[in-house]
């Protein structure tokens, strides 16, 4: 049997904080102790937020810790190509739709509807796509692409769950409401996701799915803000004929009053605890994990 994959797959938009270093190291405990192998993979497609210098600092922060990964690091944003090959699969399969709203139009599509009756918002609260792009005239849609109007390329959710119904993953750790073992993938909360934009043809959630698949990853160790998400990546995976890994949600670190760290808060980030004289051992004092490899 070959060796199960890890994968610790921070984005660079930010440094490191304590809840990245619980992650990280939770991954390194979890790989070690069942012989397996821990990959980095660098989640850089939003071009306009990962920058190279929190890049530099990811490998400068997880070195610091003692954490050591196979190489060749995967940088997602040289991998556009085989992100696009999968959207023009799915659109040809009909599944995927150009949505020409603004954000703004979208946001103003909400508050109408909203006026009647509240609208259904996603897992991670916000509000399902509102709009009719889906059900557009082709001589309308191929205008507006002509024009070169922006779109974001969604997720005809209901086409796509004809027939997957019964998709589900296995948990081995914990969603928000304590679901476990097999739990049921419920991507129709998603509504039509956006799976890639005109200018970035992929997205954080087909991104994820096609790595994890060519990267041979076999244990997803992730934070539980992404537990729903898998529901998503379940669904894609079904989609696109890729085997699924095991997943493990673990509790996000939060500060002292009970929030989830940020990328924008100094206080809890890796080098300013560091220049404070931490050492990788407090850290994992910080972030409750037992001391030193097991
Ligand atoms: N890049 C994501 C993040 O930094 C993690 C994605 C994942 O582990 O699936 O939150």
């Amino acid at each position: 049997m070959p060796p199960p994959v890890f994968r610790f797959a921070p984005s660079p938009n930010g440094y490191l904080h304590l809840g990245h270093a619980y992650s990280a190291l939770l991954n390194v405990d979890l790989a070690r102790r069942v012989g397996g192998k821990l990959l980095l993979r660098i989640e850089d497609i939003d071009a306009t937020r990962c920058r190279p210098e929190f890049e530099a600092a990811i490998y400068e922060d997880l070195a610091w810790l003692g954490i050591g990964w196979e190489k060749p690091v995967r940088r997602q944003s040289e991998h556009f190509a085989r992100y696009l090959e999968a959207v023009d699969a799915l659109s040809a399969r009909g599944l995927i739709y150009p949505a020409f709203e603004s954000r703004a139009e979208i946001a103003a599509l909400v508050a109408e509807r909203e006026r009647a009756a509240p609208w259904p918002r996603d897992p991670d609260g916000t509000p399902l796509y509102p709009g009719m792009a889906k059900s557009l005239a082709p001589a309308a849609r191929r205008r507006l692409l002509e024009q070169g109007v922006p779109y974001a390329l969604r997720l005809d959710m209901a086409a796509a769950c004809e027939g997957a119904q019964d998709l589900a993953w296995t948990e081995r750790g914990e969603g928000p409401g304590g679901e476990t073992g097999n739990v049921a993938a419920r991507p129709q909360a998603w509504g039509d996701v956006i799976l890639a934009r005109k200018e970035t043809p992929t997205s954080y959630h087909l991104a994820v799915v096609i790595d994890d698949s060519l990267q041979g990853v076999t244990d997803v160790v992730r934070g539980r803000d992404l537990f729903w998400s898998s529901s998503v990546h379940r669904l894609l995976q079904h989609l696109l004929g890729l085997p699924q890994p095991a997943y493990r949600h673990h509790p996000l670190v939060t500060d002292a009053s009970g929030q989830k760290l940020s990328k924008s808060t100094d206080a809890t980030a890796l080098r300013e605890l560091r220049r404070q004289g931490a050492t990788p051992a407090d850290i994992r004092r910080l972030v409750g994990l037992p001391e030193g490899p097991p």
